[in-house]
């Protein structure tokens, strides 16, 4: 199919964009492409606007600001996948775009595209929550912060006015001893996770939790921190009780999301196992950065 007719913008700076999303009704904003197209043409969505991105150069970036990462909303996944300073600073992103869909989508689709559409069990919202992330939204009038834990409207939906561009995200950098481990199930290579789970965790020298972050996404709308766990784990031993204390909570999470394929149990059962895994893998890697 293809889409109905529409205008097509191509703003020159963000300037530029944010008069027009100022100006336009019912417009959408194109980043990648790669879920606003295929809406399109089966014609889910009929914009009689669409504003393309791909110009406004300082929206893509990625810069480290003292103890944060900054990742502007255009800047491609392969870019971010790729990147020594990604690497160095938050790993789990590199471990997470691993699994992200195919190189062909992560060389045209973007980390803001990603945070925008919201799909549940995507793997970005999924380590923007691990790294208590913040995202910067602009008007042409005002700009804000939007914490994560705050910005799924609902379902598939971000806390974004009609108005706003998503500038892009800071997430917190962790320090250098930090272990890590991205884990997911998805039923093939480069489909969306069924589940994933994000484990994050820092020891002090007796092997003692300092600081952990525990994120599952494919749940719910929004990604799921464990804070429970999170919070009775700190000065804990990093061993197989405090695995279970977050299996447990796992266990105990209220509504599971389903669907026609995957049942709530069965998302809890994968949630369970893969978080066992990326726990074992992530106290490891500390255990070997601190010794
Ligand atoms: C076959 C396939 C497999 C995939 N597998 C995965 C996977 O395993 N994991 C995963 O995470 N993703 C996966 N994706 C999604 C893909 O990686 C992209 O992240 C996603 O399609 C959106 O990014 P985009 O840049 O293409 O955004 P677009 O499709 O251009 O836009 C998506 C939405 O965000 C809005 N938007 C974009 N940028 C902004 C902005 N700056 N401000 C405000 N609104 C904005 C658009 O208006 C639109 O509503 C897959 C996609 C495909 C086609």
């Amino acid at each position: 199919m293809k889409p109905a007719p529409f205008t097509y913008h191509r703003p020159q700076s963000l300037h530029e964009a944010l008069n027009l999303v100022a100006e336009l009704d019912n417009y959408k904003i194109i980043a990648g492409g790669q879920s606003l197209m295929p809406m399109m043409n089966f014609r889910f969505l009929m914009p009689d606007h669409v504003i393309d991105l791909n110009q406004v150069t300082e929206l893509s970036s990625i810069s480290k600001e003292g103890s944060f990462l900054f990742l502007g909303s255009m800047t491609r996944q392969h870019a971010i996948h790729t990147s020594a300073i990604v690497q160095e600073t938050a790993p789990i992103i590199t471990e997470a775009y691993s699994l992200v869909s195919h190189r062909q989508i992560r060389n045209r689709g973007t980390y803001g595209g990603s945070l925008c559409h919201l799909d549940p069990s995507s793997e970005q919202p999924c380590f923007t929550a691990a790294l208590d992330g913040v995202i910067e939204v602009a008007s042409k009038d005002a700009r804000r912060e939007v914490p994560i834990t705050q910005w799924t409207a609902m379902y598939m939906t971000p806390d974004l006015a009609p108005n706003e561009i998503m500038l892009g995200a800071k997430l917190n950098i962790w320090p250098v001893t930090h272990g890590w481990s991205f884990m997911e199930y998805s039923r093939r290579h480069g489909d969306y996770a069924v589940v994933g789970v994000a484990v994050l965790v820092n020891l002090n020298k007796d092997m003692r939790i300092e600081k952990i972050s525990l994120t599952l996404c494919g749940i719910d709308a929004a990604p799921v921190r464990l804070v429970q766990s999170e919070t009775s784990l700190i000065n804990l031993t990093a061993n197989e009780d405090a695995i279970h204390t977050a299996t447990t909570e796992i266990e105990n999470l209220p509504n599971i999301m389903e669907d026609a394929l995957n049942t709530s149990d069965y998302r809890r059962h994968l949630a369970k196992t893969l978080m066992r895994r990326a726990m074992v893998v992530a106290f490891d890697r500390a255990k070997q950065r601190i010794s």
